[in-house]
Order: C-alpha cells, then structure tokens, then sequence
C-alpha cells in the first residue's frame, strides 16, 4: 500500500486543539473536535481535496470533548463509520465526559472550572467497536489503531507503518501548543502512570514523530528525555500520596461544581493566542 500521510486539522487556534486527516489509499479522520466544529472540519477537509463522502472512517482516540464533541456530526455529514475503544463507551453514548477532570497541574486546574469542558456533546454509538490493537487496512491506511489507556481508560493512538504516530493526549505541547515542540502533559490524565506507560511502550515501536491533540508534532527523542523525567516526578508524587488517580475516586465523584470561570480553551483561540 502506499504511503500514508498525516495532515493537522485546526479546529481552534493554529495548533491548540488539533484533529488529523490520514491519507492511504483513502483517507481517514483522527478525532473530531470540539462540539459545533464538524462544518469547520468537513469544509478543511474540503480544502485539503478530500470529498467528506469518500471519507473511510473516524477514529476517537478517547472520551474527552475536544476529542469526540463533533463526531456524531461528522458521522451525519460523511456518512463514515466512527471507530472508538469500547471502555469510553460511557462517555460517547451519554455526550458526557467522566467527572471530575483529574488536572495534571496549573493548567488542568484552571481549565476544569471553565464551563466549556464540562458542556454535553452530541452521544453517538461506534459502528467499529475497538477493544485490541487493530489494523486499519482495510479502511484504506496502512495504520493500525492501538489502545494506549490512561490519559483515559479508553484511549487508542494510531501507528502508521511509517512511523507516524497520531497520539490523541498521550502527550500534549507545552500551554496547549503556546510553546510548540516542547513536551508537556495534557491539563488531565486519569491514570498518569498507566498513561506514562503506555507512551514508553509506543516510544519502543521507534515512531519517527508524535503527532499530538494539542501542539505541533514532537521528536521522539525528546519525548523519551522527558518522560524519564516525568516518572521520576510521578513516582516522587505517588510515594507521598499526592498522585490521584480515576480508581482513587470514591464512587459519586461524578459530581463537580461548574463555575463561571471564563478559561476553556475559547482563551487559547483568540488571536495570536495560539502562535506564543
Ligand atoms: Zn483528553
Ligand atoms: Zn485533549
């Protein structure tokens, strides 16, 4: 099969919440954006030559709302089937995310009290249900889908055979992308040492770059240096009993006061907010 390409689609910002186009022999969608941003992405898809109908299929990398909040859209708009891991089912059939947001710092912390995260997305069913590693052949890519939990517990990445490595937030840019190339973790993980975990086991596949939710394309170099520094932090953290994760929670955790803080990630999109 022919190579397979990895093209960033914006849906705010130049690169603070990104979704991808792979192009094999036909192309597939990775995520799909914040709610309200499916018009927005089939118009760039569009754009980048691509008739939304010939599109193969959509995949989630995982249950937050910049991730799937258009998916039920685009579904509509393409007719593509969506595929998606089967342990964020919760979130894709409710349109709700898992409460509360577990920040992984500053800014997760501010980020959880805008009221935009905590919106309700259109639900949607996956017509492909993703529980193993999964090739995507078949959709026209020469790619496989492979579950990466902890940033969720449904979390997947996909794996070109080229090395590209499309990994939803496994790993984010530093601010959102406001300090491009420079790895940093997303503003939540629900489990940050599975999700460590499962970003050095596909570091140990060699990809040649990380394509990323948030930010520019990382070196893979570059992410290893950092996430040896980052288990060594989270280690430091999880000895003294300050490392929370989802299985930590009590049950009914589920509900979190939503205030009117104005930080979501509208903040990151206005102008020139996004380039640094
Ligand atoms: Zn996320
Ligand atoms: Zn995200």
């Amino acid at each position: 099969m022919s190579r397979t390409t990895v093209t960033p689609i914006p849906v705010l910002g130049r690169h603070a919440v990104n979704a991808y186009l792979l192009t094999g022999r036909r192309p597939v969608l990775v995520d799909a954006g914040i709610p309200g941003s499916g018009e927005q992405i089939r118009r760039h898809l569009e754009r980048l030559g691509v008739d939304p109908g010939d599109l193969a299929m959509i995949v989630i990398t995982h249950g937050h709302i910049d991730h799937f909040g258009s998916a039920a859209e685009l579904h509509r708009l393409t007719g593509a089937p969506i595929a998606a891991h089967a342990a964020d089912l919760g979130p894709y059939r409710t349109g709700r995310v898992r409460e509360p947001y577990l920040p992984t710092g500053p800014m997760g912390r501010l980020m959880s009290r805008g009221r935009r995260l905590h919106v309700r997305a259109e639900p949607f069913e996956p017509q492909v249900l993703l529980r193993g590693e999964t090739p995507l052949d078949e959709f026209g890519i020469a790619a496989r889908a492979v579950p990466t939990p902890g940033h969720t517990a449904g979390s997947v990445s996909v794996l070109t055979d080229h090395g590209d490595l499309v990994a939803g937030d496994l790993v984010a840019n530093s601010f959102m992308g406001l300090i491009p190339g420079r790895p940093a973790n997303p503003p939540f993980h629900d489990d940050p040492l599975g999700n460590l975990d499962s970003l050095d086991a596909m570091l140990a596949r060699d990809p040649a770059r990380l394509h990323v939710g948030h930010g520019t394309p990382l070196d893979p170099d570059r992410v290893r240096r950092w996430a040896a520094r980052e288990r060594t932090r989270l280690l430091r953290r999880a000895a003294t009993g300050r490392l929370t994760t989802r299985a930590d929670l009590p049950d009914g955790a589920d509900a979190v006061a939503v205030d009117e803080a104005p930080a979501d990630y509208s903040d990151l999109s206005r102008p020139g907010a996004s380039d640094g």
